[in-house]
């Protein structure tokens, strides 16, 4: 146990909490990844802040009612209370450094936060090799790195896992003879790293990064120097400019079906797209809404023949052809009509709906890092056959990679590629 951390029960809340003066509390459980990524946050900032904040913790399992009572629905999830009132955020899942920094200096005055984040030790940590990214690739280059007995460590702005760990169901990555749940399957990924001896900083920001010279810094504090770095921070939806897009992502905009589509029960939904994504997550939205329409550019869908064919098969499926978005629209809390020209006629009418789910394709996560390296035409790092791009001991993997397919399957051969290939330089210069 931590010396600044206490642990508390439902009992003790009224005098542990309501009763002092700053405190944060923490809901968690066992067998909890998110749980054990805050673990690693939480314990160093009781050491800074616990003279003046008690740091304590509640088992959520143990203690339903209370939680049930506070809205705590998830682990870990943190609370703030000043003075027996909660202020601040209520933090959960994958909870920043920099979110509980915040939070946690609402409870103390302003001069005593500044003097505090003075006292904050910068740390430097050497590894040889540092993957950016936890998903399909850069676990995989982990694994096989670790294995290698490299020092490795994992870095990602989010908990490991990648666009994988909210896939509903994966039925073609080889060794599961029935369809496997996305999560479970990075989950496994990431427990095989971690057994490997591959360290972690999960939802972390990345505050510099000198690829140059291999050094970054991790939330402000900590640098970590590497021998190589490899690169697999995937790729995300592709935005399409639309009026009101950007304002409403998240309220009625959605570009996640597995995610999404459970909220959409009995509803009508219109789908933006004609791609394989399209048309596949339209089916899927199929099994929660009541109707989905399928808004698309051209005159016919761009998807394979065998979707095509389930598509135009769903009675609960219609389709708008030749038909472009131009303005979502919000009615309370949510986007509920959808203005889109008819590109022929160029005429404009407004299609009624309860969301919208946007697939125009996906775009690489490389924003500040893209002008480093040499790019193919649609912004993709271009790599050799052993995955070096143009920077000195910087590989590229996985969806952030130019290549023709971006599967899990390519991805985690893409990661074992580089961390052999790393490994295999390592051992030549040592
Ligand atoms: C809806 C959907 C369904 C799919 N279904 C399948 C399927 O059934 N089968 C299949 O084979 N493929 C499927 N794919 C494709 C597959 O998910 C990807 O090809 C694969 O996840 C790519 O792996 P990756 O490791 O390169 O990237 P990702 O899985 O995207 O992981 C990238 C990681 O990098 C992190 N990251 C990003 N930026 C930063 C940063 N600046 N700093 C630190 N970390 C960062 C992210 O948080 C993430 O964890 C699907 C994709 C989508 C969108």
């Amino acid at each position: 146990m931590h010396e600044n951390i206490r642990y508390i029960n439902s009992g003790d809340f009224e005098k542990e909490v309501l009763q002092a003066k700053a405190v944060v509390l923490d809901f968690y459980s066992t067998e909890c990844p998110p749980c054990e990524a805050l673990a690693a946050k939480f314990e160093p900032l009781s050491d800074i802040y616990g003279k003046d904040v008690t740091f304590l913790k509640i088992f959520r399992q143990e203690n339903r009612d209370l939680a049930q009572k506070l809205g705590v629905s998830s682990s870990p999830t943190l609370l703030f209370y000043k003075g027996g009132r909660r202020v601040g955020d209520q933090l959960s899942g994958g909870i920043r450094r920099s979110e509980i920094v915040r939070n946690l200096e609402l409870l103390i005055p302003r001069e005593r936060s500044a003097e505090l984040r003075t006292a904050i030790a910068r740390v430097s940590t050497e590894c040889e090799v540092l993957v950016i990214g936890g998903g399909p690739a850069g676990l995989s280059a982990a694994i096989y790195a670790a294995q290698a007995k490299l020092k490795t460590i994992v870095v990602d702005k989010d908990l490991p896992g990648g666009q994988v760990k909210v896939t509903h169901l994966v039925s073609n990555y080889p060794g599961f003879q029935e369809p496997v749940s996305g999560y479970m399957l990075m989950h496994q990924m990431a427990e095989q790293a971690r057994g490997a001896g591959v360290e972690f900083r999960s939802a972390v920001e990345i505050t510099e990064m000198d690829l140059e010279n291999k050094n970054i810094v991790i939330d402000g504090f900590e640098t970590i120097r590497a021998k190589k770095v490899i690169l697999a921070m995937g790729s995300s939806p592709r935005l399409i400019g639309v009026k009101g897009e950007r304002e409403y992502k998240g309220q009625g905009i959605s570009y996640c079906a597995t995610c999404d589509a459970k909220f959409y029960e009995g509803k009508d939904v219109i789908v933006i797209g004609g791609g394989n994504s399209a048309v596949e997550e339209s089916l899927f939205i199929t099994k929660f809404a009541r109707h989905v329409t399928i808004v698309h550019q051209f005159a016919q869908l761009q998807a394979n023949k065998a979707s095509q064919e389930k598509a135009f098969a769903n009675p609960k499926i219609s389709f708008l052809f030749e038909h472009e978005p131009r303005e979502f629209i919000k009615e309370g809390s949510s986007v509920r009509h959808v203005v889109v020209e008819n590109l022929k006629a160029h005429t404009l009418k407004t299609l009624d709906c309860d969301g919208v789910f946007i697939f125009a394709g996906m775009k690489p996560n490389l924003e500040e890092v893209a002008d480093r390296f040499a790019l193919d035409q649609w912004g993709y790092i271009k790599t050799d056959l052993q995955m070096h791009t143009n920077i000195r001991d910087v590989f590229a993997i996985g969806d952030v990679a130019s290549k023709v397919y971006r599967q899990i399957t390519t991805a985690v051969s893409d990661g074992t590629i580089a961390a052999i290939t790393a490994s295999k330089e390592l051992e030549v210069t040592q």
